[in-house]
């Protein structure tokens, strides 16, 4: 650790990497960040945090960061260092063109889930109503989306019903394609806590993932399920659920949807969603699923967590409605301890999400085609709102290579590397006239733009973020930006660069907007939330200090909706080409494509990706523990280290994705979810060879 001072002053203000939003103290000295200490009031994290949080924060002064806005004609060009003033209005003139040229829906913009929801609301604006199309979307697309989409079909919102203390009363919990350990630190202490103190424990994940057994630790029913058949194993728990007569019938009739469960009744009791039936498809016994249905099913308290095993694959929105399903089935929602919990990878996908980054939704997941909603928004913005709705990322991709899409501006997010199928979106991205990244430093998306617009970190900036239990938490300005802006402001310049003629003057203004706009949010204010530390959306009259606990009395939709959930296997198959299946995951030091993480010069982090291989199967390669091996799929290929371990199953491979030399993107497929178009990340047929080295 560099020596930095003695800290003269203190901020509380937010972690920007995962989902859990722990509160720290940023402990100064002058103008320079000493330490980051996790601040005892924090109520998601109640004085703890993990290493990222506390260490990983040097990526602020980091000399990689770009601080001056540069510019250029043409991508092969050297990059030209100039003014915000002609960054600005290169950048304005170019769009505008492109406009006059290919019409108003042929330029578009992408939101990230690592800003904060001030910023993510005005993008949305750029979009809505100065660009005056939908073409907004969001990093959540390629995580979270199928969480929006099935939450909101079964419920009514598409949001985690519980906050984190409700783990307390838990008495048997599911974790679902979710891998707390490393991706969610220090929820993952609270839930160990629950367990040690008896609490059962059902693993859902190919993986042998730590809590299966570790310190005290050990599942009740770990289902190493082949990657791709999450649906077939949630119907064939709620099959056993529905036979044997486990299924909290007044419950049912009371608070759900008497047509669609009938439904729902009729399909899932088939034999075909038996455990016997799906064993060998999945690879679950079937007795251990037997015995993991009535587990839950007569546990007590039941909750579930999930993470993105459950929604990074082409039936993501599928799986996420089985478990609504089955929470609806036993009885589990609107009480203490159970519960349906999306655990989120970033910071701020919940608040993207609010806030209306979708092409489909204005802020609070409302319809652009519902006029009564745009009235509300044009009433404000005072422009007309495009009812159409607009592109998904996948989309304006495809429509950049068919040439009807021409010009991006991107905050945030390195798609390049984050996306999948690199080469597609390499083409995308090379074919249109402006493409505008507005980012830390030069990723590897940069090397396709012509307008590099210099962002600012979470220390730079005031303003809110929305983690997996709802909360909202302030973001405080700990230091000035370096590179002069915050990004709500850079946005707001290069919208009235485009004669928008926006003057927010701070960021609770924004908030302002967003609480007359956006019923969920209609309590919500800056001086609510220093009152109260943070708050869980919805905050309205009803509940003006928030709500910790949706769907107590009623569903958001009224009668929850049960979802019949036909498993359909995914195109992605394995064959004498490619024999396994590989998925990818993430570990506690780094942070997705490690672009803040790498760059943390006051902790030196060793590690690498490695591809994790059975015994059995290096064995019948020749792979030894430690060897360079390459890795391919019909998308592409790439060379890590393997390492052998019996946490994967025989058949199935696993690497992490944060480091971008491994480009671990290249490797995976075009295929998406049905509904959301979330890619396929977590399923992808390949072959595993011995190599000699990148
Ligand atoms: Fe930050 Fe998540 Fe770690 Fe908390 S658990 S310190 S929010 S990375």
């Amino acid at each position: 650790v560099i020596e930095l001072g003695t800290p003269t002053r203190s901020v509380v203000t937010t972690c920007a990497y995962c989902g859990v939003g722990c509160s720290f103290r940023a402990e100064m000295n002058g103008d320079t960040l000493v330490r980051m200490v996790p601040a005892k009031g924090g109520k998601a994290n109640r004085g703890h945090s993990c290493v990222k949080g506390r260490f990983a924060w040097g990526y602020a002064n980091h000399r990689d960061r770009i601080l001056n806005p540069m510019i250029r004609d043409h991508v092969d060009e050297p990059w030209r260092e100039v003014s915000w003033d002609e960054a600005l209005s290169f950048a304005a003139r170019r769009l505008s063109a492109i406009q006059a040229e290919h019409g108003r829906r042929s330029i578009g913009v992408i939101t990230s889930s690592r800003c904060t929801n001030e910023e993510t609301f005005l993008v949305q604006k750029l979009a809505r109503a100065v660009f005056m199309n939908n073409n907004t979307d969001t990093c959540a697309r390629v995580c979270h989306s199928p969480t929006g989409y099935g939450l909101g079909q079964t419920f009514g919102t598409s949001a985690g019903t519980q906050d984190f203390d409700s783990v307390e009363q838990t008495d048997v919990v599911i974790v679902m394609g979710a891998n707390p350990t490393d991706a969610h630190p220090v929820f993952a202490s609270r839930l160990k806590k629950r367990l040690r103190a008896g609490a059962k424990l059902i693993v859902i994940d190919p993986r042998k993932i730590d809590l299966v057994k570790s310190n005290h630790i050990e599942a009740a029913h770990h289902l190493a399920l082949r990657p791709g058949t999450n649906v077939a194993v949630v119907s064939a728990l709620a099959h056993v659920i529905v036979t044997e007569g486990l299924a909290d019938e007044a419950f049912i009739a009371e608070r759900c949807d008497d047509e669609s469960f009938a439904d729902y009744v009729a399909f899932i009791r088939d034999p075909r969603h038996s455990p016997e039936a799906v064993e060998a498809l999945t690879g679950v016994p079937a007795q251990e699923l037997r015995a993991a249905a009535r587990t839950f099913a007569t546990g007590g308290n039941g909750a579930i967590y999930y993470g993105l095993g459950v929604t990074e694959h082409s039936q993501g929105s599928t799986t996420v409605m089985g478990i609504a399903n089955l929470a609806m089935l036993t009885g589990n929602i609107g009480r203490p301890g159970v519960g349906v919990n999306p655990l989120r990878g970033q910071n701020n996908v919940q608040g993207s999400c609010d806030m209306g980054s979708f092409p489909h939704e204005l802020p609070g997941y409302r319809h652009v085609k519902n006029g009564d909603v745009r009235e509300i928004f044009e009433r404000h913005w005072g422009v007309e709102i495009d009812p159409e709705p607009g592109l998904r990322i996948t989309n304006m991709l495809d429509a950049a290579v068919d040439g009807s899409f021409r010009g991006i501006y991107i905050q945030g997010e390195d798609i390049l590397q984050s996306d999948p199928d690199t080469r597609h979106v390499a083409a995308g991205l090379a074919a249109m006239d402006c493409v505008i990244v507005h980012d830390l430093f030069l990723n590897e998306t940069a090397n396709y733009a012509h307008v590099f617009l210099p962002g600012s970190t979470f220390l730079e900036k005031d303003g809110t973020f929305t983690n997996a239990e709802r909360r909202i938490n302030m973001v405080r300005e700990v230091m000035k930006p370096k590179n002069g802006y915050a990004d709500w402001e850079v946005t707001q310049a290069l919208a009235n660069a485009m004669g928008a003629g926006w003057h927010y003057s701070h960021p609770r203004e924004i908030m302002a907007e967003i609480a007359a706009t956006t019923p969920s949010f209609a309590g919500v204010s800056y001086e609510l939330l220093d009152r109260m530390g943070s708050v869980q959306w919805p905050v309205n009259e009803e509940h003006p200090e928030g709500t910790p606990m949706m769907h107590v009395d009623g569903f958001v939709r009224g009668k929850g909706r049960f979802i019949v959930t036909e498993y359909v296997a995914t195109d992605e198959r394995t064959g004498p080409r490619f024999p396994l299946l590989l998925t990818t995951g993430r570990i506690l030091s780094q942070y997705n494509v490690g672009a803040q993480t790498r760059r943390t010069d006051n902790v030196v982090w060793h590690d690498e990706d490695v591809l994790e291989i059975h015994p059995h199967d290096a064995e019948q390669r020749g792979v030894t523990d430690g060897a360079w091996v390459r890795l391919a799929s019909r998308a592409g290929e790439t060379t890590l280290r393997a390492k052998l371990t019996e946490r994967v199953s025989p058949g199935v491979v696993y690497t992490t994705f944060h480091h971008p030399e491994t480009q671990a993107n290249v490797i995976t497929t075009d295929y998406s979810d049905w509904a959301t178009n979330c890619p396929e990340y977590k399923v992808t047929a390949v072959q595993v060879a011995c190599s000699n080295g990148p």
